[in-house]
């Protein structure tokens, strides 16, 4: 199959980091098991305790909170499903825009499950939260607060320090997704009220396959997996050398590569190319802090999937939203809960940007949004369109 013109779906996942790479294949051609206590065993272990200190120093978290995991998937079901279990949690408290990864977990869960709302501009609702809390305070409940700190689909930044406010002083216990924000915000772990948190090396220039449960000492029980005591008995299984020294010299270099101040730029270029095509294009999460890589919009009447097949055929990558396993346009629970009405929701496009992006990627996705767009007004015109 021929390269794509423009990759510009980095929320789904970003383009490999050749040091990740290189990283891969040099660990690739070591042999034995990281847990041996032979050389060839030891020389893996020192590896995977380099790439360890790189992602701690990446998330500002200690080398002993790392746990590595085989992807935010499953660290998120480990704070969850784990979590309420080990801490001996009464409820789960969630917002409405969490990950599916977070959503199923609860759900799969006997403990009561709590939705927090999303209020009209994608942020959660302190004022509900804050309730909740109170309510569980009153009858002496604890429970696990699951939030994310950046939206996968829109990019919005959740005020994850009112959060931390509420749940730290508290008896609860805080698990972040920070999936979307790690190696772009700083996430001071260690100095963070906050217990667990989640991340994911392919969403920051490393490897698909790996990724991390931060989790503060106390949580050191909170275990899904069991098996070989690897990972202190936090995460039993053997422990992929090759991913995890991909994840560590991805999290060295992203910060190096991921220029912000120009993939801002780049957005801001794409945002006023679409609107000089199409006016009416809605950018959902104007009015809150967005992270500066991506753009969620819809243009009334087009439906994603038509825009993302024209847009396929010029050799544009770009998505709807969250990635779905069966590769469908499906509806989004996030603009849902932010109350967009289905109809524009069904039209929603994410261009998400990343280390590598360039001008002319962003040139390329305006070319062919607007031949995209002037054949579907065509369309609209024809006679048969109307029927
Ligand atoms: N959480 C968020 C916010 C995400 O964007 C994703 C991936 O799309 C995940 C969790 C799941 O990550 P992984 O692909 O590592 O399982």
């Amino acid at each position: 199959m021929p390269k794509t013109n423009a990759y510009l779906d980095h929320n789904a996942s970003t383009i490999l980091l050749p040091q990740a790479k290189k990283a891969i294949i040099d660990a690739l051609e070591l042999a034995g098991n990281p847990s041996a206590i032979h050389r060839d065993g030891r020389v893996l272990e020192a590896l995977i305790e380099d790439a360890r200190e790189n992602v701690a120093k990446a998330a500002g978290a200690k080398r002993s909170e790392v746990v590595f995991t085989g992807s935010a998937t499953e660290s998120i079901n480990q704070a969850i499903i784990a979590g309420v279990k080990a801490l001996k949690l009464d409820k789960i408290i969630i917002s409405a825009g969490e990950h599916a990864a977070a959503l199923n977990a609860a759900k799969s869960c006997e403990q009561e499950v709590i939705e927090v709302f999303l209020l009209d501009n994608g942020q959660i609702d302190i004022a509900q939260l804050k309730d909740e809390l109170q309510k569980l305070d009153e009858t002496g409940q604890t429970a696990l607060i699951c939030v994310h700190e950046v939206n996968n689909e829109t990019g919005i930044i959740q005020p994850i320090k009112q959060i931390e406010t509420l749940v730290g002083a508290s008896r609860h216990f805080l698990f972040i997704d920070a999936v979307q924000a790690f190696g772009k915000a700083d996430l001071s772990f260690s100095s963070r009220p906050v217990d667990m948190m989640a991340i994911s090396a392919h969403k920051a220039g490393g490897p698909v396959g790996i990724g991390a449960l931060l989790m503060k000492s106390h949580c050191d029980e909170v275990r899904l997996i069991y098996g070989g005591s690897q990972e202190k008995g936090r995460r039993s299984g053997t422990l992929s050398a090759p991913l995890i020294a991909g994840f560590g010299a991805a999290a060295k270099q992203f910060s190096q590569s991921y220029d912000a101040k120009k993939i801002n730029q780049l957005v801001e270029m794409l945002e006023s190319g679409i609107k000089k095509l199409r006016p009416d294009a809605v950018v959902f999460g104007q009015d809150v802090p967005r992270m500066g890589n991506i753009i969620n919009f819809a243009v009334p009447d087009l439906k994603a999937s038509i825009a993302l097949m024209g847009l396929d055929i010029e050799g544009v990558s770009v998505s709807s939203g969250s990635a779905c396993s069966s590769g469908k346009v499906t509806y989004s629970h996030v603009l849902c809960a932010m109350g967009i009405s289905p109809e524009l929701a069904t039209g929603r496009l994410r261009v998400s940007l990343g280390w590598n992006s360039t001008k002319q990627d962003v040139e390329a996705f305006l070319s062919a949004f607007g031949k995209m767009l002037k054949q579907h007004d065509k369309g609209l015109q024809s006679p048969k369109a109307e029927k």
